[in-house]
């Protein structure tokens, strides 16, 4: 193809399409990600991203034709999709449960809710959120590295009465290479060592100015465990989310990612999914990575069975032929023969990413137009 969308490139380039508008707009062009670009252009990107071209894939190599990218006028708003990070004891886990217990329908009995990876939560306008329920920087970088760029938004949170500690750092350097946006959540503010300033002092020496201090960096001052100030952290992704402009087309067949899997002695293998775009379907015949399978039943973050899930919709699916990983990528495809085959390929191609490592460089990134 002679033309690429901002978005497709970027994806080839494990990169945020919003970076690329950017990076744009300062080379003086004003397009939105949907909208494809001319070769020159899109190398002068490549050469400008270029440094953090680092694990670009084999699979990442051919760049997809017009055909496989949704027209704008088909896409819809999506929620965004959000992971939390931070040092350990920071209190990240108390914050996914403080959120998601406060958004817990009160006939959910108990408040017990299913454990699938990823959750939705609805805000008062009816919008929703949807938390990746597995922080760990492993899992974002690992899923990343995998070409499964499935987060939005950061949320950085930093304990108030201790400050910036190695993993925090490591969060900062992580969600910077992955260009994607950050909230700083500040949080155990009921302590009485509480320091949040001294936290927004510390951040400066890492680049990141807080609203706060006059950047544009979100700061929410929070206490998971007093469960204060759970809103304004949600407004202000709410609010990070609007301007991203996130959407994807709804109506057609579902792609996706991987966010957990495993086997279940009773039920077999399960796969929480995380749908980016189209509706994944009871009965759609899927691969992912390199299992094939037919979706038997589709399970929601509250238990519940459901049959269709859209876009940003975390999903744990029920019919594939074995344990996928995190990071790979499920396709609906129109039969069971296709299904395997696509798995086949996969496969082969898996085992041959095993054995070559040669990095990509700009001239093969490209090949297919010579
Ligand atoms: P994680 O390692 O980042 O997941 O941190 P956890 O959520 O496991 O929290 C670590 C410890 O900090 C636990 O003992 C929590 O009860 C406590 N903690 C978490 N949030 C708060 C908070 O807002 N205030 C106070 N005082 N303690 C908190
Ligand atoms: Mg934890």
């Amino acid at each position: 193809p002679d033309a690429i969308t901002v978005q497709e490139l970027a994806n080839r380039m494990a990169e945020k399409g919003a970076d690329l508008v950017k990076s744009l707009f300062k080379m003086g062009m004003a397009v939105t990600v949907n909208q494809t670009i001319d070769q020159d252009t899109a190398e002068l990107l490549v050469t400008e991203f270029g440094h953090n071209i680092k694990r670009v894939s084999e699979s990442d190599i051919d760049i997809q034709t017009e055909a496989d990218v949704d027209a704008p006028e088909t896409l819809e708003a999506r929620p965004p999709v959000v992971t939390i990070m931070g040092h350990v004891d920071h209190g990240k886990t108390s914050l996914l449960d403080a959120i998601r217990g406060a958004n817990v329908q009160s006939g959910e009995a108990g408040g017990i809710t299913q454990h699938i990876g990823a959750y939705q939560v609805a805000l008062k306008d009816k919008s929703k959120i949807t938390f990746l329920d597995t922080p760990g920087h492993e899992a974002f970088t690992e899923m990343r590295a995998r070409g499964a760029d499935v987060t939005d938004v950061v949320v950085l949170v930093v304990a108030a009465d201790d400050g910036l500690k190695p993993q925090t750092v490591e969060a900062i350097n992580h969600t910077k290479a992955a260009g994607v946006p950050m909230i700083v959540a500040i949080n155990k503010i009921d302590k009485d060592g509480a320091r949040p300033q001294r936290v927004r002092e510390e951040l400066l020496q890492h680049e990141i100015v807080v609203e706060e201090l006059g950047g544009d960096v979100q700061d929410v001052e929070v206490s998971a465990l007093k469960k204060t100030n759970l809103d304004g952290l949600l407004d202000a992704i709410a609010l990070q989310a609007e301007i991203l402009e996130l959407k994807a087309n709804p109506n057609r067949a579902a792609e996706g990612a991987v966010v957990e899997a495993k086997l279940d002695k009773g039920r077999g293998p399960l796969a929480t999914v995380l749908v980016q775009r189209g509706t994944l379907k009871v009965g759609d015949v899927i691969v992912v990575g390199a299992v094939s399978g037919k979706v038997r039943a589709m399970i929601d973050d509250h238990g519940r069975q459901v049959k269709e899930a859209g876009p940003s919709v975390p999903v744990e699916v029920l019919g594939l032929g074995g344990v996928p990983s995190a990071g790979d990528t499920l396709t609906v495809v129109e039969n069971e023969a296709r299904a395997r085959e696509v798995a086949a390929y996969r496969q082969g191609v898996m085992d041959r990413k095993r054995t070559t490592s040669a990095p990509v460089s700009l001239e093969n990134m490209f090949a297919s137009k010579a």
